[in-house]
């Protein structure tokens, strides 16, 4: 691969202070140099001039679900986590290999045109996982071009038999037909995530597998502690949904008689592989917990605003060591991938949770959460910084956009002001995936082509299991919110208040 040289750029440096004017060097997918314009005396390189661009590290995407990008809209308004996840099944049923693959092509599609280079995917298969599915999830990201950590996302549970009360709160013939559904029995799901992962043919500086035993409630502790060895066994990382609503974090205590946190501490389960989606209702001892362990939380406030799931403390998270990344969460609940204003939701609502400016997240927090936190969560280094011996994960913003007109504080207008409709380019591993507005590895007409057949297709093929979801609907949410209206001792002590 010949080296390239980006020439008279801005560059967002790793202070996330300088942002002078630079020429890149990059070569076999690494920066391997930035220095003032007209410094790099390097012949045979590939010039690339960059006038009126600024350059930041590709964002991370902490945690999203690729099988949600066919599921995009299909989510009513005013409709809460647990009314979602009754429907979800029906949502993405019937689904081909074929129809898995272009699920997550779209979602990757709207990652790379929204400045993302990376994402942890916990994507979903019924009744188990399949190596063909997990295969064909990791062929849409390497045909992008994106970075991944796949994890096949599994539970063997129903809603029905994870939620203590809930079955028994249905009438009887609900009551009856709830008991039909059955999830998998574990073993068989760790079977399929062993072969996944025993044969994981994608190279794995781009594409990694991992596990994501969907939310604690729905597995079985045996389950929980299969994941923990065989991501021990196959050195992955590990996600779940842990304290997502209220509801969870209540019925978690009934169940375990201890926190969510506290009981997957109690399994062996937290440690530097673990990472929490969500994390809002965690107590102190929870935070602290996630903290001694090395463990990561993901930060996703569009969805948490969008299901009503609540604000999860991530300045409190911060402030004791808390690895924190920040994530989209999937384009059913989050209608869309956009981690520019994931990053301007998680900066703005930590101002809601304490009126002094000092606990707020700060401009530099949020990005940092979004690129090197997420990163570290992924289990991948070397990416979410500009900086020589880093991967070249780049995203070009055109500073002739009105969202810097005038320019005057790089960092803080892309954190505030972006919302991805400055993206001139997108390079990843020093190779440009979007180019001028246009992604260079796929054929986005086709692709909007086979989504709406697709779509046309499964929305059919899956109306009966929609209409046969529908009288749980209202009995979930009911059920859901005698809980959340409930008192939770969740403590928002933050640390330095002990
Ligand atoms: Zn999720």
């Amino acid at each position: 691969m010949t080296a390239m040289l980006i020439g008279s750029a801005r560059v967002l440096r790793s202070d996330l202070k300088t942002c002078d004017a630079a020429d890149v060097l990059i070569e076999d997918g690494f920066i391997q140099a930035i220095e003032p314009p007209g410094r790099i005396t390097r012949e045979n390189v590939e010039r690339v001039e960059a006038t009126d661009r600024l350059l930041v590290p590709g964002l991370v995407n902490g945690h999203t679900h690729g099988h949600g990008g066919l599921g995009k809209g299909a989510v009513g308004d005013r409709v809460p986590l647990e009314v979602f996840l009754s429907a979800s099944g029906a949502i993405n049923g019937n689904r081909t290999v074929e129809d898995k693959r272009l699920s997550a092509t779209l979602t990757c599609i709207e990652l790379v045109r929204k400045g993302c280079t990376a994402a942890y995917d916990l994507f979903v298969e019924y009744p188990i996982p399949t190596r063909e599915g997990m295969d064909a999830v990791a062929d849409a990201y390497a045909e992008i071009g994106m970075r991944g950590a796949i994890a096949p996302m599994m539970a063997d549970h129903t809603l029905y038999s994870a939620l203590p009360g809930l079955m028994q709160a249905l009438p009887p013939d609900l009551r009856r037909r709830a008991q039909q559904i059955e999830a998998a029995p574990y073993e068989a799901s760790i079977s399929a995530a062993k072969d996944i992962l025993s044969n994981w043919r994608h190279n794995r500086e781009q594409l990694r597998p991992a596990l994501g035993p969907t939310i604690p409630l729905h597995c079985t502790d045996a389950f929980l502690l299969a994941c923990a060895r065989l991501a021990e066994e196959y050195g992955v990382s590990l996600q779940t949904h842990v304290a997502e609503s209220k509801a969870q974090a209540r019925l978690g205590l009934t169940k375990y008689g201890k926190s969510l946190i506290a009981h997957l501490q109690a399994l062996g389960l937290l440690g530097p592989r673990f990472s929490a989606a969500h994390g809002i209702w965690l107590d102190a001892d929870d935070i602290a917990r996630l903290a001694d362990a090395g463990a990561g939380v993901v930060h996703n406030p569009m969805s948490n605003l969008r299901l009503g799931s609540g604000v999860a403390p991530a300045r409190a998270l911060l402030q004791a060591g808390v690895l924190l990344g920040i994530g989209t969460d999937a384009s059913n609940t989050s209608d869309g991938q956009n981690m520019f204003e994931a990053q301007r939701l998680a900066a703005l609502l930590s101002r809601i949770a304490d009126a002094d400016p000092d606990r707020w997240l700060s401009v530099e927090q949020v990005f940092r959460a979004a690129t090197e936190g997420s990163a570290a969560i992924l289990g991948f280094d070397r990416i979410g910084r500009l900086q020589p011996g880093y991967r070249a994960d780049i995203v070009f913003l055109d500073i002739g956009h009105i969202n810097y007109v005038p320019l005057r504080n790089p960092l803080r207008q892309l954190v505030f002001a972006e919302n991805g409709a400055a993206i001139d380019s997108v390079m990843i591993n020093g190779r440009f995936v979007l180019r001028a507005g246009r992604l260079l590895n796929i054929d986005e007409a086709r692709v909007r082509r086979q989504v709406e057949a697709a779509v046309e297709r499964l929305d059919a093929a899956n109306s009966q299991a929609l209409e046969a979801a529908e009288p749980f609907r209202d009995l979930v949410g009911h059920f859901c919110l005698a809980h959340a209206r409930a008192p939770l001792h969740v403590h928002r002590r933050l640390p330095d208040d002990r």
